[in-house]
């Protein structure tokens, strides 16, 4: 049996299974059950959120044999073969690939012969927006002097480009975003019935990556079972989309509030592990601090949307409100140096340790801590004090932040000069250059603080040596590190290298490693993306890749990529492969172990595959 995607295989058959767009269903079906029906209907929405499923279902209920309902038979000869896209009465159009007048008029000259099986005779446009002007003005036609027997449903993500003859003579219906907490529960549901393990907080994340977008939601999850080897856990997702997820993020929150240092940047070397998109995450903490003020002054306001709400109720009780707002500002700041910095989770440490630094408590607790920290503060405290009341606003909710502050704030402490932690050179030059790939490890600036605080460095050391020491990991090491690839010797044997080098994560960074390199001629790399992930591919892509590619090379090159199955091994399967290896290479050393081998004849024990943990 072939494998079926689960976002079609859990495509709604009907509108009870459809989550979200309530206000539509509502609509449409107090519509239908009174037969108040309309000639034409406008779905809009952003990709993935059910245009086009409400359509099918939509064109199920005005063919039912049954008769005209919200709730079809699924029974009859209609039903069946609308829900295995073979009626013939519907008609399908991707706008996308038909934008010619003469495409329109052909499908269009067919209009006034009536319905060969069904009552009406349903158009279904997707992107209707793509259509010519001739093709519009062909329909437009159509749409003022409707036959009795025919239904159009159009879909958009764009409603701006539709001309407004046409969006007059439409019942329009705009569909919302798909809330995180939504996408989380169907995924549940979906788990569930697949006999699926998962850990929610693996789904949390998948939901913020999927923006809305159940179809999306539902292609990462098919991914994330695949790359997780049947099941769904939370390090191997963060893994895969680069993003930390919201308790990572409110882990730091609360580290600030323990003024915990130690903890602080513990909790990063542990995010650093999945080589997050460090901007990405200051923007989830950006967002966080926003939240924890809003509940300062409405609690109510605060809603579950990211399952985080008890957790931001009881930040929000524990900081202050001038707190609150320094840390956004600085946050803000931070956001704005990253692209200077020549380390992207360096300005992410300094921007947490500043927001530490200028919180006053901590010098009164400890001292000695961090001196050179408090240094900085004294000769900036003039500049902080000498304003009676740094923060004007700090209860304010507005997102613009107060003027008084940034300037003070951000200069002092990221100057080459002065910078408070010293960085020791024994630890760096352990390390190949500094190569950031998604499967390298950077260099060590946590634990370089670490040795630098006297804190930790003995382990952090080990962990160094032990991780040197697996062949494994060694292995995985080289493949990042390994030098650049020129544009003259690429091809598909090394375009896996290219991709793990790009500073590139997330969705696109999924769906580049998706692709497999089909040719290099004249400047011009076409891209094969593998079609069971094509539906996380946006236009705009494409110009993200050639640039990246263009600075990656050296050298102007264009991209197209073309949706189909890849000749060869993409770079994501590559990855997948080799994490399997490495599982298997790890259980291998293990039971080879004399030590291992003896515990089991001694007490007949036997290895649990999967309670064995490696280094990544
Ligand atoms: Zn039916």
């Amino acid at each position: 049996m072939t494998y079926q995607v689960l976002a079609r295989k859990w495509r709604p058959k009907n509108f009870g299974e459809l989550v979200g767009q309530e206000h539509v269903l509502r609509t449409l079906g107090h519509a239908l059950d009174k037969e108040r029906l309309h000639h034409a209907y406008l779905f809009t929405g952003t990709r993935g959120v059910g245009k086009t499923t409400i359509a099918r279902i939509l064109a199920k209920c005005l063919n039912c044999e049954q008769g005209i309902s919200s709730v079809p038979c699924e029974q009859c000869d209609a039903c069946i073969e609308i829900n295995n896209g073979r009626f013939m009465d519907l008609i399908e159009v991707d706008a996308a690939s038909r934008t010619k007048v003469e495409d329109t008029r052909e499908l269009l000259d067919n209009v006034q012969y009536a319905p060969s099986k069904g009552r009406f005779k349903v158009y279904l446009i997707d992107e209707v927006h793509m259509l010519s002007g001739h093709s519009f003005n062909a329909l437009l036609k159509t749409l003022e002097e409707p036959p009795p027997h025919v239904k159009f449903l159009l879909a958009t993500t764009d409603p701006q480009k539709l001309p407004v003859t046409i969006l007059s003579r439409c019942l329009q219906f705009n569909l919302k975003n798909l809330s995180p907490a939504k996408i989380v529960d169907y995924l549940q549901q979906v788990l569930q019935s697949e006999g699926i393990d998962f850990d929610e907080a693996a789904l949390w994340h998948l939901a913020g990556a999927a923006a809305g977008s159940m179809r999306d939601a539902l292609t990462l999850l098919d991914q994330a079972i695949s790359f997780g080897e049947g099941e769904v856990r939370e390090p191997a997702v963060v893994s895969l989309l680069g993003t930390p997820d919201q308790r990572t993020v409110l882990g730091l929150v609360a580290d600030l509030r323990d003024r915990d240092a130690a903890s602080l940047l513990e909790t990063v070397a542990t995010v650093a592990e999945h080589n997050p998109d460090f901007a990405r995450l200051l923007e989830q903490l950006l967002s966080s601090f926003h939240r924890i003020a809003t509940a300062q002054l409405l609690p109510d306001a605060v809603d579950n949307s990211q399952g985080d709400r008890k957790q931001i109720l009881e930040l929000a009780a524990a900081f202050s409100a001038e707190d609150v707002q320094l840390y956004y500002q600085i946050a803000l700041n931070t956001l704005q140096d990253m692209n200077a910095s020549p380390d992207r989770r360096m300005a992410f440490e300094m921007g947490l340790l500043r927001m530490l630094a200028f919180s006053p408590e901590v010098f009164h607790r400890n001292p000695d801590n961090m001196p050179e920290l408090v240094e900085e503060e004294q000769k900036k405290k003039p500049t902080l004090s000498s304003e009676p009341e740094p923060i004007p606003d700090p209860a304010g909710l507005a997102p613009t932040p107060p003027e008084s502050t940034p300037e003070p704030v951000s200069r002092p402490v990221p100057e080459p000069g002065t910078e408070p932690i010293p960085e020791p050179a024994q630890q760096q030059s352990e390390e190949t250059p500094a190569q950031a790939g998604p499967l390298g490890t950077e260099p060590g600036t946590v634990s370089d603080v670490m040795a630098a605080s006297g804190e930790m460095a003995d382990e952090a050391e080990a962990d160094d040596a032990a991780v040197a020491d697996e062949a494994p990991a060694a292995d995985i090491r080289t493949d990042s590190d390994a030098g650049r690839v020129g544009l003259h010797e690429l091809g598909s044997r090394n375009w896996w290298q290219v991709v793990e080098q790009l500073p590139l994560s997330g969705l696109s960074g999924n769906v580049l490693a998706n692709c497999d390199l089909q040719s290099c001629v004249a400047d011009q790399l076409v891209l094969v993306l593998d079609e069971q992930q094509s539906t996380l591919y946006r236009d705009e892509q494409c110009a993200l890749f050639a640039e990246l590619l263009s600075e990656y090379f050296g050298h102007r090159v264009s991209v197209r990529v073309e949706t189909a199955t890849p000749q060869s091994e993409t770079p994501a399967a590559r990855r997948q492969r080799l994490r399997r290896e490495r599982a298997a290479q790890a259980l291998e050393t293990f039971a080879g172990d004399p030590v291992v081998r003896d515990i089991m004849e001694r007490f007949s024990a036997r290895i649990v595959d999967d309670s064995l943990q490696y280094p990544e």
